[in-house]
């Protein structure tokens, strides 16, 4: 039974140590044994594996995922919480805690120096305002090779969505290019507490053993499915040309039919393997600005 989760517990623990959640840095802890049970079964680690846990809280869902893997790396930034995660994490000999903001930290170095053997995982219930730019630091730090996390559902249905609907955008492709994704089960309010407005989810993120296709330029790649969303009701000719400086609309036109696309197309309808042969027809242009200096 994990104590951790238990309301009456947590609440003697907070006043014990004069602890009042902060509502701006996500401060949604878990109640139900069962949710941090299951996120750290879902990232799948044994004592080979090294997690890297972002916002452990009171520590509830680092006591589990330190009962199944080597090692824990628990990135906290609320410094007001160190006297209470001494307490509840006492004698876990295979956690490190660290103090520090997870957005400005750079991910790479510090798990390569901290879990140097190990194979790298991340395991959080992550602090809501911060999903995405933490989520892109994880997987531009390109070591993890499965991320399990707590998100909003809203969030979680975008990373996996698929082209044409409202919710496929910029973000599912990113991390639809480095990762394979799966919505593995929701979390309702109730077993948070203070209890968040929203609906979770939970998600895996598996690295891809390579990129799902080919392309001359990631860095191109990305400009381009960004400037594709920037602007989404236009379509894809016009969202592009507006976003790429120096990108005339015929030759963008062109591309499009050697990629045999249909000009009026949208970039919500494309799909990872779409872009990445515009990307690498656009690349082989030599008087079209790259980097649009
Ligand atoms: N893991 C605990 C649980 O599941 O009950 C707490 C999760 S709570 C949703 C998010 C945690 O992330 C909080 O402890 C908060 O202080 C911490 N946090 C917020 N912003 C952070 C940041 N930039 N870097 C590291 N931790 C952060």
């Amino acid at each position: 039974m994990n104590t951790l989760t238990d309301p009456v517990a947590i609440r003697a623990l907070l006043d014990r140590h004069g602890f009042h959640f902060s509502k701006s840095l996500g401060q949604n802890f878990l109640i139900d044994a069962s949710v941090p049970e299951r996120i750290a079964e879902a990232v799948q680690a044994d004592e080979n594996s090294g997690v890297l846990e972002i916002g452990p809280g009171i520590g509830c869902l680092t006591a589990e995922l330190s009962g199944r893997a080597g090692k824990v790396l628990a990135v906290e930034l609320d410094n007001r919480l160190k006297p209470l995660l001494d307490e509840t994490l006492s004698g876990r000999e295979n956690v490190e805690l660290l103090f520090g903001d997870a957005l400005k930290l750079n991910l790479r170095e510090l798990v390569l120096e901290k879990l140097p053997q190990q194979t790298k995982l991340v395991c959080a219930n992550l602090p809501y305002n911060i999903t995405s730019p933490v989520l892109t630091a994880i997987l531009e730090a390109d070591c993890f090779e499965r991320i399990c996390v707590m998100i909003q559902r809203e969030v979680a249905h975008r990373i996996c969505a698929g082209p044409g609907g409202k919710e496929y955008g910029a973000f599912s492709l990113l991390v639809q290019w480095y990762t394979e994704p799966e919505l593995l089960f929701d979390v309702s309010p109730h077993c948070f507490v203070p209890q968040p407005k929203v609906t979770s989810s939970v998600i895996r993120l598996t690295k891809r053993e390579k990129p799902p296709c080919f392309v001359s330029d990631e860095a191109l790649l990305f400009r381009i499915i960004r400037a594709a969303f920037n602007q989404r009701r236009k379509t894809l000719v016009n969202a592009l040309s507006a976003g790429l400086p120096g990108l005339r609309k015929e030759e963008c036109e062109r591309i499009l039919k050697v990629c045999d696309l249909d000009t009026n197309i949208r970039g919500e309808k494309l799909n990872l393997g779409d872009f990445a042969k515009i990307t690498n027809e656009l690349a082989d242009l030599t008087n079209f600005d790259l980097y649009g200096k």
